[in-house]
């Protein structure tokens, strides 16, 4: 059995990211965890449903053994068996990200032997989360180009608080990734504004997008209104679209009661114009999200606007885990980071 990883939860950004890249990289590694100070950084430390479901869902997905898994804990040891492809359904219970749970099973089933078919429920489009648009159309573009054969189907959204949200994905097994390199910021190829809205009035989608017309000048027909009753809500975000021909981006914001469907649609321009104004093909929060891939490809390179200290929280725990050398550049044009293998 290998040495066991000690993780100190309260390092860097002291987030939820840094158990659920331990808990990952572990589970693949087979190496045993123990992570204290979980949360640490966070006003209200310890684990929350979708930690332990994370937590959970990689115990039963290498065979291993789990303790101190219980809300609130601030101390998780993993003693990981081995990684079995299969089908397995994972659950948050309330409606916290079910696409953080995705991220995080990913990786050791990608390089199981044998293909994989998730359920995951839960929430799927929440706040300081991926919104499920981004996994398929941001993140997953990217690790697929790389060599990842993953396909995701969308069933239903959840939103805070009722949860409700499900997706399934089919992962192939016996995966090798391959470095590849997004440094060149390519043209828009295409701009798409999506107003979802469940269990509430349509009027809401149609003023978030007049608003993102008048503020952006995008043409109608790249405006998309989706009013459903078959989601779990009440709920709204606002999804703001810029794919370049090799890499996308996409600007979110939840809509909350206190905030009118206008100062919506302004939040989410100014984000998605400082994205673009940035001028760098890797978003903030896809250059976090890639640490992971480009780590275990051992290779590759991306630009990014600058790095979040959630990107250089990761890298460090990555690094626990992965013989992997990981340089930063900080240039007027942005942060490049390059991986490789010592
Ligand atoms: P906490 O911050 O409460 O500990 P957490 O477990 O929800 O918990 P974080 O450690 O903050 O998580 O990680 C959140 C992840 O979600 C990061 O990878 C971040 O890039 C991503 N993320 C947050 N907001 C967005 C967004 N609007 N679009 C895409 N990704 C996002």
């Amino acid at each position: 059995m290998s040495e066991e990883v000690h993780i100190d939860g309260s390092c860097g950004e002291g987030g939820g990211q840094i158990l659920r890249t331990s808990l990952a990289l572990a589970a693949l590694r087979g190496q045993p965890l123990r992570i204290s100070k979980i949360r640490a950084g966070r006003s209200k430390p310890g684990l929350r449903r979708q930690h332990l479901t994370c937590a959970r869902a990689i115990t039963e997905l290498c065979d291993g053994t789990l303790q101190g898994d219980a809300l609130g804990s601030s101390e998780l040891f993993l003693t990981p068996g081995t990684v079995k492809a299969g089908d397995y359904h994972f659950s948050v219970g309330t409606a916290g990200s079910a696409c953080l749970v995705f991220q995080t099973v990913l990786w050791p089933l990608l390089f199981a032997e044998g293909n994989s078919r998730v359920v995951f429920e839960g929430g799927t489009h929440n706040a300081f989360a991926p919104p499920f648009d981004f996994i398929e159309r941001v993140f997953l573009p990217i690790v697929q180009r790389m060599g990842a054969k993953v396909s995701l189907h969308f069933e239903r959204a959840g939103f805070m608080p009722a949860g409700g949200g499900r997706f399934v994905a089919e992962i192939e097994g016996g995966c090798a990734l391959s470095p590849i390199e997004i440094c060149e910021t390519k043209p828009i190829v295409e701009r798409r504004a999506t107003a979802l809205v469940a269990n509430l009035p349509g009027t809401i989608a149609i003023r978030e997008l007049r608003e993102i017309r008048t503020i952006l000048g995008w043409k109608n027909e790249e405006c998309l209104p989706r009013v459903t009753q078959d989601d779990g809500g009440p709920g709204n975000v606002l999804l703001l679209e810029v794919a370049r021909e090799d890499v996308s981006e996409i600007a979110s914001v939840i809509g909350v009661r206190s905030l009118p469907a206008e100062d919506v649609a302004a939040v989410g321009a100014k984000a998605i114009n400082a994205h673009i104004d940035a001028d760098a093909p890797v978003g903030q929060c896809l250059a976090d999200q890639l640490v992971i891939p480009f780590a275990l490809a051992g290779g590759g390179r991306f630009r990014t606007s600058e790095l979040s200290e959630h990107a250089t929280t990761n890298i460090d725990v990555v690094k626990r885990f992965c013989d992997v050398e990981i340089t930063s550049k900080v240039e007027p044009q942005g942060c490049t980071l390059a991986f490789s293998s010592p």
